[in-house]
């Protein structure tokens, strides 16, 4: 097991991966800016380290810096939480060089599923199904054409670099095709220094499914379930529940069994997430990260594992705690993400927390790196909180949930927990029904 593990990162995750070290007995170390010298992680962990000025890419970016904090502090590890370097596969490569374990997969494993056209294919001949599309890169204009025909429009056209939901297009005739094709390319080049670009089928009312799969270090892979995150705002995710409100048993089942296998297949080590579109009970992979997902803690919540300890043990050469036939599904989880945000413009509200309550009681967890007095700095995502509610099915679930977003007190921003607390109450939400496209819909209408 590591003596000391260095934590690349900042806010709620920071100190989500502390905790789970002290439970481990391992020595921890944070890396922060200069804006983050008050932050809750820095103040728990064992030792820090400054590392540069608040801009991410001087300080949480900054490759050298962290490795040079690792060799100062002896560190044998590093978790990089979600964000920042957790899927940068040259800091991957660049520890293993410094004989420091990177806690995630192998660098060539995260290049594969960085390039979205690569993992795609990787996806396919792994027998996980995909929307239908290209098989690669398209150029020409008239190779678009011949696709989409065959596919059937709309398509959408999408950057093979993209993430954070940023260079995709939706062509909905030939007409729109050449238009579509033209600014994908331009802005995929723009925006990510590569202009390759790849078209599927535009399904036009999925949900947001995606399971949690590990894979052990020794050639096994097993999957803790699904978790559903169809209610996103500009592909942001808002609110992740687990399970799905729209799966059975047998298509969980069914779903997982292919990725478990497919994880074994690829030989991947670590903690992972396949992402799918799904619409009448079919199945569309779009992508797969390869880290810790913000919402994990749904699946922890049903699971009743660890899964920080699990990336931990199996980084360590350790393997899994549990087997396939060990892992049950307990209830149901629901996560909120709580944003200092206006909650009806969600422009961002930094300053300072005046006062800061959180719910307590049973099934529920709040997952936040900020304190009452603590000063939000601009430089960073918005994320200032989790609430995370389990309860033994969905409807006592969202009865839990509606109590505690009455009792959480944030004062002197502005925070999106309004809008969780119009959301506990929609008729539409109580019955799990809706796509990824409700929240947007259902945020339109409001205005
Ligand atoms: P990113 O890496 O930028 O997050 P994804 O491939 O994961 O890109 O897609 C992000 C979101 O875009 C999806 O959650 C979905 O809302 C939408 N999307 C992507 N592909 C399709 C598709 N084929 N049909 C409909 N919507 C899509």
């Amino acid at each position: 097991m590591f003596q000391k593990i260095l934590i690349a990162n900042r806010g709620e995750i920071a100190l989500r991966v502390l905790r789970a070290c002290k439970e481990l007995g391992i020595q921890t170390v944070v890396v922060h800016s200069t804006a983050d010298a008050d932050a809750m992680h820095v103040r728990l962990a064992d030792e820090s380290v400054c590392i540069g000025p608040p801009p991410s890419r001087d300080s949480y970016l900054n490759i050298h810096q962290i490795v040079a904090a690792c060799e100062i502090t002896g560190a044998d590890a590093v978790h990089p939480g979600y964000g920042f370097l957790s899927e940068n596969a040259k800091f991957a490569d660049i520890l293993a060089a410094h004989n420091i374990t990177f806690i995630g997969p192998s660098g060539d494993h995260i290049r594969i599923m960085g390039d979205k056209i690569e993992a795609k294919r990787t996806a396919k001949r792994l027998g996980i199904p995909v929307v239908p599309g290209s098989d690669g890169a398209v150029t020409e204009e008239k190779e678009a054409k011949r696709i989409a025909a065959e596919i059937g429009y709309p398509v959408i056209i999408k950057a093979s670099a993209g993430g954070g939901g940023r260079g995709m297009k939706v062509a909905h005739s030939e007409a729109d095709l050449e238009v579509a094709l033209q600014t994908a390319r331009s802005e995929a080049g723009a925006a990510f220094g590569d202009d390759a670009v790849y078209i599927e089928k535009y399904l036009q009312k999925p949900r947001h499914i995606e399971v949690q799969v590990f894979g052990d270090g020794f050639g096994r892979g097993v999957h803790f379930g699904e978790r559903d995150c169809s209610l996103q705002r500009r592909h942001q995710k808002v609110w992740e529940e687990a399970n799905s409100p729209a799966l059975n048993a047998e298509e969980r089942s069914r779903i997982g069994g292919i990725c478990a296998k497919a994880i074994a297949d690829l030989g991947y080590s670590g903690a992972g997430t396949i992402e799918f579109l799904y619409e009448n009970g079919e199945f569309y992979f779009i992508e797969m990260n390869t880290r810790l997902q913000v919402e994990h803690p749904v699946t922890e919540a049903i699971t009743g594992i660890d899964l920080v300890h699990e990336q931990i043990r199996v980084a360590s050469g350790g393997g899994l705690s549990v087997k396939q036939e060990d892992i049950k599904f307990n209830g149901h989880a629901i996560e909120c993400r709580i944003n200092a945000e206006d909650p009806r413009t969600f422009t961002p509200s930094p300053g300072t927390i005046t006062h800061f309550h959180t719910p307590g009681g049973l099934g529920i967890r709040v997952d936040s790196g900020v304190y009452s007095g603590y000063k939000i700095p601009p430089y960073y995502d918005s994320l200032i909180g989790k609430l995370i509610v389990h309860g033994r099915n969905r409807v006592e679930c969202m009865m839990r949930l509606r109590r505690a977003l009455d009792e959480f007190v944030v004062d002197g921003i502005k925070t999106t927990l309004p809008l969780f607390r119009d959301l506990v109450g929609n008729a539409d939400i109580a019955n799990g029904d809706y796509d990824i496209h409700w929240l947007e819909k259902y945020l339109a209408k409001e205005e």
